[in-house]
């Protein structure tokens, strides 16, 4: 190839139609966006269906520091391949793809090379599906998009048994509390415990339900409790009644935090078994307090964890189809993206907002 080649194939662009947030905090409104040429080894995904996560509501509202705009957000992203680059060998056309929250990574580091892409530690560590910088240079765009460019080792593959919207949630919510239960051993004979009934912790109760684990959700109500238990949970407790704190002490093996707000984590601390586990994958803007007395008795934990890297996303997108678990979603037009940020923060959705994408 020659330098002339290369350099038209990195001036080349594609405009896409897509929903953005032109500031911080800005309504999302539609607008193109230009993003790279199919290279060698992309593929392009006609975008179906994408989720809303809470974590697109912290990024357009920078509570987690300083966003590039125009944002594009979205990183539950379900679709079909609608064209490939020259040197692709795992997709065809019309193969069923999903995309979540990262496009990219360094491939070279520990973590990558052991499927934790996650993790990257390599220079530039791993790139954001949105908000990030590719390493073509160029601002990374979302799912909230007509279309995405991609490469093909990024994408994974939704079995055949899940419908494509309902599936989109699981490249995100779905992951995120996967990856927790399977390393922290959720399972049978394993007491596990599931704060906040949202787009995560609805996931959560169906994947640990599943596992074999002995289910309890900590919700701040009881008005969720049908649904909880129709989605496997074996309880259903209302943190706003405190005695739960007293009679639920030393109980859990496991607690997966997914509140995306302030949370008195010292009372949590105080629900898990000797040896037990908290582990933090909510994300509140503001530092969490914990007083340590009940961490050392009782050798506790508190840990933390991201997403899931490429083969635990794919084993994951594979258990849900063995056992027939997805999002329950409220499918939405694109315009009503405002509105959903809204009911999310409210706290009024069951349980994920999942954008119909032929509306953009
Ligand atoms: P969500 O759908 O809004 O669910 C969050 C749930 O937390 C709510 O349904 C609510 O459950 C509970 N909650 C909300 N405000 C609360 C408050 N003030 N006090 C106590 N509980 C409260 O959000 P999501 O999409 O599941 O995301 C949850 C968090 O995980 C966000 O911070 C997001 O950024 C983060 N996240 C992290 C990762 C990761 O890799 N670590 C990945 C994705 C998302 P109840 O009504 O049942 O109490
Ligand atoms: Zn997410």
């Amino acid at each position: 190839m020659t330098d002339e080649t290369t350099a038209t194939q990195h001036t080349a662009t594609r405009t896409v139609a897509a929903y953005a947030a032109q500031r911080p905090n800005a309504p999302l409104a539609k607008t193109t966006v230009t993003t790279r040429a199919v290279g060698e080894h992309d593929i392009v995904i006609d975008i179906r269906y994408s989720g809303i996560c809470h974590s697109d509501i912290h990024q357009v509202g920078e509570d987690w520091g300083d966003g590039i705009f125009p944002m594009v957000p979205g990183h539950e992203i379900a679709g079909l391949v609608s064209e490939v680059g020259p040197g692709v060998t795992r997709w065809k056309v019309g193969d069923r793809v999903g995309v979540g929250c990262f496009v990219d990574s360094c491939r070279e580091c520990d973590h990558c090379r052991a499927g934790l892409q996650q993790y990257c530690t390599g220079e530039g560590g791993m790139v954001f599906t949105y908000n990030g910088v590719g390493k073509d240079g160029r601002p990374t765009y979302g799912g909230y998009a007509a279309e995405l460019v991609v490469d093909e080792a990024y994408a994974l593959r939704i079995p055949d048994g899940l419908p494509l919207d309902a599936a989109a949630p699981l490249l995100c919510a779905g992951i995120t509390v996967y990856s927790p239960l399977s390393h922290w051993g959720a399972g049978p004979g394993k007491k596990v415990a599931i704060v906040g009934l949202g787009g995560l912790g609805h996931m959560g109760v169906q994947l640990a339900h599943a596992m074999g684990a002995e289910v309890t959700v900590l919700s701040q109500s009881l008005r969720k409790r049908a649904d909880g238990l129709r989605l496997g949970a074996d309880h259903y407790r209302a943190t706003s009644d405190t005695a739960v704190f007293e009679e639920l002490a030393g109980s859990f093996d496991l607690i997966v935090n997914t509140v995306s707000a302030d949370l008195d984590l010292t009372a949590y601390i105080g629900l898990l078994r000797v040896d037990g586990t908290m582990v933090q994958v909510g994300v509140p803007e503001k530092p969490l307090t914990l007083y340590p007395f009940p961490l050392a008795i009782g050798r506790r934990s508190l840990a933390g964890s991201a997403i899931g890297g490429l083969p635990e996303t794919q084993e994951m997108l594979d258990f849900c189809a063995e056992h027939g678990i997805t999002a329950e979603i409220e499918l939405i037009r694109a315009e009503q993206i405002n509105e959903a940020y809204r009911r999310v923060l409210d706290g009024d959705v069951r349980f994920r907002f999942v954008i119909d994408a032929s509306t953009i």
